[in-house]
């Protein structure tokens, strides 16, 4: 079914996409469901669990939200194929072999994807792949809200249509960096904010880490996520510092890096700032990560994970 207001607010934004968003080539579908997403998207999973442990609401901010789910037998995903070398080979491991207190902390993230794709859960018969709006509609309950914001016309406009209508889980088309400003703090007072922009401009790292600044100011409780690639070191190492320099208490870095760090222009791992993560995170992680690492390495089979500042 066509939703009727995504179509008039679509037609109210064409002048917007005109004048704003020369610039936005950057299309989500050529990477779903890599390494990097399944390692962003298992994290967003174990933390929307952990706010379930309370009856109480949460809110969810994606700032960068994408199209919601991904047709990874569309000729985009094929081209790349890169979505092989991540959900692939995550699916294709013998469940048997995968330890419990891994399994456990899969076990969200898989049983949503194995939703979507109603076959028998293969490889091949994987065709579906949830994007973080998808991740958060599944897991939410209904007191639960959540504002997705994508600034890419035509990618908001396909968002409110796989979203559908509902009052709980609103998507705009809109900037996510200015959202930082505008949308926090939320009234639940709990919840979480994902920053998962292209990387398409090189100052990305300080523009994120910035205008997470700018979020946490308001809401200095939330839990946020700020994902990154690691292609150069240099980048985000400087992104680090500043954060490691802001004053700022309980964030912890995690990374895997699935090639060696030679080559600059391909994605050689990828990480995540984590402010105030679940207690139980740090723990959950010093697991899986190396394990993750297992699975999707390449030349290089690489994970670390640091407090940048500790919690005091
Ligand atoms: N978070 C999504 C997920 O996990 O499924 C993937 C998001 S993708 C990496 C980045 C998205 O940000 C793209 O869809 C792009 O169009 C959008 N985008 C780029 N600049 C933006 C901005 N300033 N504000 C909001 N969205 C933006």
């Amino acid at each position: 079914m066509f939703d009727r207001n995504a179509v008039v607010i679509h037609s109210s934004v064409n002048f917007f996409h005109l004048i704003g968003t020369h610039a936005m080539n950057y299309r989500h579908i050529y990477h779903a469901g890599n390494f990097a997403d399944c390692l962003k998207h298992i994290i967003l999973t174990r933390i929307l669990s952990y706010l379930q442990k309370k009856d109480k609401a949460y809110f969810v901010l994606d700032t960068h939200a994408g199209i919601g789910q991904y047709d990874l037998s569309s000729e985009e995903a094929q081209k790349t194929g890169e979505w092989q070398n991540g959900i692939g080979r995550l699916l294709a491991m013998d469940k048997a072999a995968i330890p419990p207190a891994i399994h456990a902390s899969l076990s969200d993230y898989l049983s949503i994807i194995e939703r979507l794709n109603p076959t028998e859960n293969t490889e091949n018969s994987l065709r579906l792949y949830p994007g973080s709006p998808k991740l958060v509609e599944q897991m939410a309950r209904p007191i639960d809200r959540a504002l997705f914001i994508e600034k890419h016309p035509a990618d908001a406009e396909t968002l409110m249509y796989t979203m559908g209508r509902n009052r709980q889980l609103h998507v705009r088309q809109d900037d996510g960096w200015q959202a930082l400003r505008a949308d926090l703090p939320p009234k639940e007072r709990r919840g979480m904010v994902l920053v998962d922009p292209p990387f398409e401009e090189p100052d990305e790292y300080v523009r994120m880490v910035d205008a997470f600044l700018q979020g946490y100011r308001r809401w200095a409780t939330g839990i946020y996520c700020l994902w990154y690639p690691i292609k150069a070191r240099r980048d985000v190492d400087d992104a680090a510092e500043i954060l490691a320099n802001s004053g700022i208490e309980n964030v912890l870095r995690a990374e895997l890096i699935i090639h060696k760090l030679d080559t600059a222009k391909r994605l050689n791992g990828t990480g995540l700032f984590i402010i105030n993560p679940p207690y139980t995170l740090h723990d959950e992680l010093k697991q899986l990560l190396p394990f993750l690492a297992n699975v999707f390495g390449q030349d290089a089979r690489r994970s670390s994970l640091e407090w940048i500042s500790p919690a005091q």
